[in-house]
Order: structure tokens, then C-alpha cells, then sequence
């Protein structure tokens, strides 16, 4: 697999200033694939620097002109959305198919929207004798995870480029090599020098030194919510904005009056897809009594079905983890009706898709992110119960409602503590506010509410 061995700063390819690396290893077979630079805090001055220096030009770049910018953009990715897919599942292990339809179709559509907002959008209005100008935060700090590596990268650069911010880019160790192809794409999309930056390394170095630089006027992190309450500890003895978007643990409530069938294969094919490393995964289903011996039946059936067609986790640490909370589950009194915590192949990060029935709220497994493909089935009496449920965690990024009459899943959507839920499968919106509620996160990423976090307000009176 292709990799730089430089950082992309200042609009181009730059030697990095230690001579450590990052081994890329492909999950499915645990082979090196390639070799990053790990940067330093002193790649992490360069770019920063880069970025300060690039940031009046483009902040009074007119937004039709940034959107056409990020047009190219979107074209540039358009063109490499094979490579994108190949390397996403090289350096992530998804199965091809979904990298195609997701990893690499998901950030072109992005990418596709800020181009068209950054020319629409009204960066100024009127309240009164006043007029209010939104303006461009200034260098952003962009640290991203590795389960939708690219979507990720696309969600913060996109809008903060559409804003009129420069940006420095610290991506997952994990997945580093998407993020190159990003910046190739950007250089070739005539994305003015030092308007993007990449610097790839570690979290605990290039990443804290990112979110600590004196340079960065506002950080925006996507990752767990340890490390985003770290970060916004910083921020806040900084005083400087933070967007964080973190974990979550969410509920998918099925009410009686549901198509139960369809309510739970698509919770499972919810969890189960990407390997269960999806923030917003509905990981609790939550069941009527009376209905929910057919409801774990239903589930084991379609998750025995993911047996074979489900790809690795990222890593060995992960994978590790999510064992560990397989067994967790098992010794607090949760039952296994599909997988377990034995690893289904001898090579590669596997995990068996796995669900568990007779789980109660306060279990660890209906507590805590698990980030795999693991499924926790609950009972409830009566939709008090199952809202004390679905709101029984410090998370609270997505969910699902799933009725016989929209109207009925809407009023109890209503009442849940959480930022997105999806109505009787509702799809994904790619134009919507996306963040959580309470330890879920801090601000909203995509469509015009993503790009307002990248903006600050000015009142002239008159
Ligand atoms: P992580 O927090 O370990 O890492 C995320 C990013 O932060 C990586 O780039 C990492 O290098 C960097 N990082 C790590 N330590 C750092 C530090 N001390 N200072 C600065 N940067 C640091 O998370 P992860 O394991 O990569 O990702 C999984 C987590 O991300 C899950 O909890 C998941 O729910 C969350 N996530 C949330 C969303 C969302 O939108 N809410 C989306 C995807 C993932």
C-alpha cells in the first residue's frame, strides 16, 4: 500500500522532523501494509503555523469561491473513491462492499453538500438596527478516530473550508492512510498551501500537542469520551471553543404496536454493520415483555446470518476489549444465545457477532460502549420503564423508535435524552445535526448546524 513518508504542511509533502514511524497492520491477516511518520510537537508547530499564515487569505476568500474549492474537492475524492475504498479496507478491514457503499460514498456526498452550502449559506443577517456577521472561527484543530476514517476527516475539513477556517488534520493511528490520500486529493482540488495541513502520530503526542497549541483557536474531536473530556478540560482553561463528538449507547425501542420482524433485523443489521465500531450503534434493544421471547429468537437468527460476512475489528487492543466485555457480560449474568467471547477465526481481529438476552439496565455490557459486535436485548413492562431505560446512561448520541403509527414513535422520541433518532428505520441523513446529548458530546457536526460550529458572531449597530 502506498504511504508518504512526510507530512503534508504548506501545501506540500514535508519531511517529518523525527525519524519514528507508525506500522499500518491490516486487520484481517495482521500484516504490516505500510509505515507513517509519527509526528511530533514540532510537525505539530509547522503546521499550525502553516495554518495561521494561510488563514487571512482564505477567511476573505468569497464563500462561492470556497465552495467551488471544496467542489473540486469532492471531485478529486469522486476520482479516488476506488483507491479510498481498497485502502479503507486494507488499514481498517471493513468488507469491500461497505467501503464502496460507505466509507468512500458517504464523505463525497459531504464534501458534495458543503459545496453547495458554502455558497448558499448566509453568513451575515439582520436583528434590528443590527447587522450580524458570521465569521470564520480561525485555525481549527481537527483529531478524528478510525471506524469512518474518511467521513470523519470530511465532517470537520469540509465545513471548517466552507467557513472560511484553516485547518490541521491529526488522524487515528489506525487508519493514517486514508488521510493522505485526503490530502493528495486536496492538493490536486487547488486547495490553496497551508489552507489543509496533515500531520499523521499518536494521540498522546502530535494529538495532545494539537489540542494544547497555543495556535488552535477552536479544537474539534471525534473519539472516546476519556480523551474528549481531556481535551475540553483544556479548552475550556484556554477559553476556546471545542466541538467533541464522543461515545454513545444507544437504545432501540421497539413499542408493542411495532412490525417486530423489521424492527429487530434492522437493530441487529444496525449493530452488526462496520463490526459494531459505530458511535451511534443502537447496541440495546429494548422489548416488551409479552413480546420478548420471539424478539431474541428473531435476533439470534439474524445475527447467526452475520456469521461470515462480518469483517475484523481494527486492532488487537480492541479486539481484546471487546472480549473482555463479551466475558464481562457472561459473569454478570447475561446470555449468550449467538457468538461469544471465542475468536471465530485463528488469524485476524474477529470478533463472533454476539447477542445477549436477559440483560438488565445496569448491567456493564447495557452500560458501557463496547464498540463491537455485540447486541444486549432488554425487557421492559410499559413505556415508562422502557424510557427509564433508554435514558438510564451518561450517554446519549442516537436511537431508534420503532410503532405502528409514526405519531406514537414520534411523542416517545420526544421525551428521549439523546441528539438523532431514527423513526420506523428512518435513513440516514447526511444533511442533519449530528452529536450527542449529555457525556455524548459537545456541538453538532454536518449539514448548516456542522458548519455553524466553525463560525463566531460579530454585531454591528447602526
Ligand atoms: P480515541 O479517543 O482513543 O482516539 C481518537 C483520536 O484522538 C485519535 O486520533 C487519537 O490519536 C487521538 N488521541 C488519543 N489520545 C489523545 C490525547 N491525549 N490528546 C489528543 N488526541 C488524542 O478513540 P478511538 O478509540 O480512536 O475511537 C473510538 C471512540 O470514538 C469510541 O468511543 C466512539 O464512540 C467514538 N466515536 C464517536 C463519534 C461521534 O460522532 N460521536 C464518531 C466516531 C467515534
Amino acid at each position: 500500500m502506498k504511504a508518504h513518508d512526510g507530512m503534508y504542511i504548506g501545501g506540500a509533502w514535508r519531511p517529518a522532523t523525527g525519524a519514528d514511524t507508525i506500522a499500518v497492520v491490516n486487520p484481517v491477516d495482521e500484516q504490516v501494509i505500510a509505515h507513517v511518520p509519527a509526528g511530533t510537537a514540532e510537525d505539530v508547530d509547522a503546521a499550525v503555523a502553516a495554518a495561521r499564515a494561510a488563514l487571512p487569505g482564505w477567511a476573505a476568500t468569497p464563500p462561492a469561491e470556497r465552495g467551488a474549492v471544496i467542489g473540486a474537492l469532492r471531485d478529486a475524492l469522486a476520482a479516488r473513491k476506488d483507491e479510498i475504498a481498497e485502502t479503507v479496507t486494507a488499514e481498517l478491514g471493513s468488507p469491500l462492499p461497505f467501503s464502496q457503499m460507505v466509507h468512500a460514498a458517504v464523505p463525497i456526498a459531504v464534501a458534495g453538500g458543503y459545496a453547495e452550502l458554502a455558497a448558499s449559506y448566509a453568513f451575515q443577517e439582520k436583528i434590528g438596527n443590527s447587522t450580524v456577521l458570521l465569521e470564520p472561527v480561525g485555525v481549527v484543530g481537527a483529531i478524528t478516530p478510525w471506524n469512518y476514517p474518511l467521513h470523519q476527516i470530511v465532517a470537520k475539513v469540509a465545513p471548517a473550508l466552507a467557513a472560511g477556517c484553516t485547518v490541521v488534520l491529526k488522524p487515528a493511528e489506525d487508519t493514517p492512510l486514508v488521510a493522505q490520500l485526503f490530502a493528495e486529493a486536496a492538493h490536486e482540488a487547488g486547495v490553496p498551501a497551508g489552507v489543509f495541513n496533515l500531520v499523521t502520530g499518536l494521540g498522546p503526542v502530535a494529538g495532545q500537542a494539537l489540542a494544547e497549541h497555543e495556535g488552535v483557536d477552536l479544537v474539534s474531536f471525534t473519539g472516546s469520551t476519556a480523551v474528549g473530556k481531556q481535551i475540553g478540560a483544556t479548552a475550556g482553561a484556554a477559553v476556546k471553543p471545542v466541538a467533541l463528538e464522543l461515545g454513545g449507547k444507544s437504545a432501540n425501542v421497539i413499542l408493542p404496536s411495532a412490525d417486530l420482524a423489521k424492527a429487530v433485523n434492522v437493530g441487529v443489521a444496525n449493530v452488526m454493520s462496520n463490526s459494531g465500531q459505530t458511535c451511534s450503534a443502537w447496541t440495546r434493544m429494548l422489548v416488551h415483555a409479552d413480546q420478548y421471547d420471539e424478539a431474541v429468537e428473531l435476533a439470534a437468527a439474524a445475527a447467526a446470518k452475520y456469521g461470515e460476512r462480518i469483517g475484523p475489528v481494527v486492532n488487537a487492543k480492541q479486539q481484546a476489549r471487546v472480549r473482555g466485555y463479551i466475558e464481562k457480560g457472561v459473569a454478570e449474568g447475561a446470555r449468550v444465545v449467538v457468538g461469544g467471547p471465542e475468536t471465530p477465526h485463528d488469524q485476524g481481529y474477529f470478533i463472533a457477532p454476539t447477542v445477549f438476552a436477559d440483560v438488565r439496565p445496569e448491567m456493564t455490557v447495557a452500560q458501557e460502549e463496547i464498540f463491537g459486535p455485540v447486541l444486549s436485548i432488554l425487557k421492559y413492562a410499559d413505556e415508562d420503564e422502557a424510557l427509564a431505560i433508554a435514558n438510564g446512561t451518561v450517554y446519549g448520541l442516537a436511537g431508534a423508535v420503532w410503532a405502528g403509527d409514526e405519531a406514537e414513535a414520534v411523542a416517545f422520541a420526544r421525551r428521549m435524552d439523546t441528539g438523532q433518532v431514527d423513526i420506523n428505520g428512518g435513513r440516514f441523513n447526511p444533511q442533519a445535526p449530528f452529536g450527542g446529548y449529555k457525556q455524548s458530546g459537545v456541538g453538532r457536526e454536518l449539514g448548516p448546524h456542522g458548519l455553524g460550529e466553525y463560525l463566531q458572531t460579530k454585531s454591528l449597530q447602526f
